[in-house]
């Protein structure tokens, strides 16, 4: 095979994207332990919550895969990599041997040590397979717990509620979202959630996972020492690098895969891409993990594109969350929460709370390097192409990007076809 894919996420879809802009030839292989065509992960929360159909989960239709001449191996789960001889093993007992290698294995859910936390009716929320559980589940359970009041926890949350579960979200730090957030963030969505019902309980987590005698779930006890009853736990506190196969096949890994600005990997034609990568985060100019669905895609893309002969670097990228609470829409970008003695920043912001409007811009020196929008999110593209493209802004400008000023809001155009390289990112993820 001239090009293997291990993973049939996002991150793939992006690598064949690429490959095929330069190789419309060359033999394609990709293999996926989820039997399952490649989904939009994001929308698993929907597909719970009901409000989207199963087939129309899909990424990309079958006939995507015939016309781009890839042949789909699912159901299977690659076992070990041999860079040597250049061939993988499948569970399937095969030995397949590839030219160019994409790893794109993405995450896998991070279970803290929590008594109890083994056993019938405790979930994570980071595949297809726990959503059409919960789905069964959620047909005869009242209670819920969620632990985590990141984006995956919320998102659980929401969709359990929405089936008509009485769900409490238990978050271990001061505020949810706290990454993506600050206190003023998080306490305008946080009355949005308890206004529908939905608890939020946030400095205090889940210490134990009581089991009656048949198994099940009877209740959690809170490191504040308060009992929930509850039939089912969902742990959502997030995913880490499912970096195994690479580490075991010689692979420099450290927080995720080490990549180099081509996405390619300590082993010769090998590459990483996606949640498993650690690459270039564009705003700290070092290589981070940032696990998030755009990312995922344009390190595929790129990586496709130097495993088929063009000479593309990464333009590195963002964090980025966007998140709805229940009809109050919010966006957070980049930095948010910088460092308190660095002096370099200034941090503008505008609250309206009867309005159930936020916004906060952050600066660092002559850029704008992050910002948080709840309530009014009409600006967020063009704040997100000042942060995206490292836009410098003098003293005018920044007073009308400050004050919202639609005009300064027009003109990075010009910038856009000056800084944006086409070759190393497709828009279309
Ligand atoms: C509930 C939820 C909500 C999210 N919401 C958002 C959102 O709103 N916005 C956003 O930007 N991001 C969101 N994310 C994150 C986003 O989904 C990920 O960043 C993205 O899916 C990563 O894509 P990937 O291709 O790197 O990995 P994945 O999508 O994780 O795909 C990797 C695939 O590789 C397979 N695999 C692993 N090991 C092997 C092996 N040895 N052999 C064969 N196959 C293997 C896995 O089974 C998996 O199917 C969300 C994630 C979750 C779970």
């Amino acid at each position: 095979m001239k090009y293997v894919i291990i993973g049939n996420g996002i991150a793939s879809i992006g690598a064949i994207e690429g490959i095929r802009r330069v190789d419309p030839e060359g033999t394609i292989m990709v293999i996926g332990a989820e039997d399952a065509p490649a989904y939009g992960r994001p929308l698993i929360s929907y597909l719970l919550a009901g409000k989207v159909d199963p087939d129309r989960l899909a990424l990309r239709p079958q006939e995507f895969y015939d016309s781009n001449k890839v042949e789909l191996k699912l159901g299977t789960v690659v076992t070990a990599v041999d860079t040597g001889s250049k061939t993988l093993t499948t569970t399937q007992g095969e030995s397949i041997e590839y030219e160019h290698l994409l790893i794109a294995t993405g995450g896998t859910p991070f279970t803290p040590e929590i008594s109890g936390a083994e056993g019938e009716d405790v979930y994570n929320f980071t595949n297809i397979d726990q959503a059409r559980k919960l789905i069964e589940r959620a047909k005869d359970m009242k209670r819920a717990v969620v632990i985590g009041g990141g984006l995956i926890g919320l998102k659980a949350g929401e969709a359990l509620f929405d089936r008509g579960v009485d769900v409490s979200i238990v978050e271990q730090s001061g505020r949810i979202l706290s990454l993506a957030f600050d206190e003023y963030a998080a306490k305008l969505a946080g009355e949005r959630l308890d206004e529908v019902g939905l608890q939020v309980q946030t400095g205090v987590t889940v210490k134990e996972i009581q089991h009656g005698k048949d198994g099940r779930v009877v209740g959690v006890y809170l490191t504040d020492g308060a009992f929930l009853p509850t039939e089912a736990v969902v742990i959502a506190i997030g995913v880490v690098p499912n970096f195994d196969l690479a580490r075991d096949a010689g692979l420099d890994v450290d927080l995720g895969i080490v990549v180099d600005d081509h996405m390619r990997t300590s082993a010769s034609d090998v590459y990483a891409a996606g949640d498993v990568a650690q690459a270039l985060d564009l705003l700290a100019g070092d290589n981070r993990i940032l696990p998030v669905w755009p990312n995922a895609y344009n390190q595929g893309f790129c990586a496709g594109k130097n495993m088929a002969g063009q000479d593309v670097a990464y333009s590195g990228g963002l964090s980025m969350n966007s998140i709805s609470f229940y009809g109050l829409p919010t966006i957070s970008v980049g930095t948010v929460n910088p460092p308190e003695d660095d002096s370099g920043y200034e941090i503008v912001t505008t609250l309206d709370e009867r309005k159930r409007s936020y916004r906060k811009l952050v600066f660092h020196h002559q850029r704008l390097v992050g910002y948080v929008l709840v309530g009014d999110i009409d600006k967020a593209g063009m704040y997100t192409a000042f942060v995206k493209f490292r836009l410098e802004v003098g003293d005018e400008d920044r007073d009308r990007l400050k004050a919202g000023d639609p005009d300064v809001l027009m003109w990075p155009d010009e910038f856009f076809r000056k800084t944006w390289n086409p070759d190393s990112e497709a828009p279309s993820a």
